[in-house]
């Protein structure tokens, strides 16, 4: 496994991270200990580093999978909408509470848009700057889908606030960039990278559309010498050890190749959908409408992230 480091941060990680949503209950709802075992598997081939976020609500299971790993050199990044101060105290404590560290690796803003979502979280932008002059947090950054957030990152360093890290979408396809195409995010991102800021990418797989050409897409983001590394989510030992062989070799051993070729993922909602449009006001794709009094999704937009799933009151939503 390589292993690399973010930026010009002092946080080493394998290139190979390994998302925990995949495994949690609105996505592979498997079970707990199932999913534990996975992560854990994850740590013990080399694969140091684990991403995670308060909203996903499963630091118990990364907790779980550590116990069960036994080492400690997993780095975990976190990310939390807070905007205050008071929010960003709680999601903090939350996140050292829950995962029984004292020091949280990287933290970052969740889902950040632009300069100006980036200036409306000011406040909790500040205390994790707080945290980490105490050494309580070691990276702060944030995660995006717009190419606008990036360049609202560089805006904020080129005022005297460098973020450590960021978390961008970036995939060959541009699948789920809100705002732009994969060549302004690439621009961007380059941009970013070169003011000493780590970039670990997500959704290099275009979240399920690129399972197919999965080689070319991550020759794609590995060859970009600006993205340091990857985050993919990963469901099973067999899936983890295709992913270290193509990092290690460039290669997919056959048997994953033709498991790759029928992979497929896929939004499903429930008949009993009640069209309330909760789910459509929190994706931040556009890809769901209610039409007829049903939810339905437009899988060329969809990046398959289950954020919808966690806000339908029936529990309707499921990525399959
Ligand atoms: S939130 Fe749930 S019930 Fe409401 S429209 Fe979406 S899928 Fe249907
Ligand atoms: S439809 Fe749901 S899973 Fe798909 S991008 Fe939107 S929030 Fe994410």
């Amino acid at each position: 496994m390589e292993y690399t480091t973010l930026g010009a941060s002092d946080v080493s990680v394998s290139r190979l991270c390994i998302g925990s949503l995949t495994v949690s209950p609105v996505q592979a709802n498997l079970p707990p200990e199932r999913a534990a075992e996975v992560l854990a598997y994850a740590f013990s081939r080399g694969v140091s580093f684990t991403d995670t976020a308060q909203y996903y609500e499963n630091y118990p299971l990364i907790r779980r999978a550590l116990a069960l790993y036994k080492g400690d050199d997993v780095v975990i990044s976190t990310k939390t909408y807070a905007y205050t101060r008071e929010m960003a105290i709680e999601a903090v404590e939350e996140a050292r509470r829950e995962l029984n560290r004292d020091v949280i690796d990287i933290f970052m803003l969740h889902e950040q848009e632009s300069y100006e979502t980036l200036r409306g979280h000011r406040e909790a932008l500040e205390y994790l700057f707080e945290c980490k002059a105490k050494g309580i947090i070691r990276a702060v950054g944030a995660s995006m889908h717009h190419v606008s957030a990036v360049e609202g990152v560089i805006e904020l360093a080129r005022r005297g606030v460098t973020l450590d890290v960021i978390h961008p979408i970036f995939n060959r396809g541009g699948y789920g960039i809100a705002d732009g195409t994969i060549d302004d995010m690439q621009s961007a991102v380059s941009r970013a990278h070169d003011l000493g800021i780590g970039v670990f990418a997500m959704k290099v797989l275009g979240g399920g559309h690129l399972f197919r050409e999965a080689s070319e897409a991550f020759d794609f983001a590995l060859s970009k010498p600006y993205i340091d590394a990857i985050a993919v989510g990963m469901q099973s030992e067999a899936e983890i050890d295709a992913n270290i062989a193509y990092f290690e070799t460039r290669l997919f051993p056959d048997a994953a190749k033709a498991a790759l070729s029928e992979k497929t993922r896929r939004l499903h909602i429930e008949d009993y959908c009640e069209g309330c449009g909760a789910c459509v006001s929190r994706c931040a794709q556009g890809a769901l409408s209610v039409i007829d009094g049903h939810a339905s999704v437009d899988m060329e937009k969809c990046v398959l992230c289950g954020y919808c799933s966690r806000v339908c009151p029936l529990f309707a939503i499921k990525v399959l």
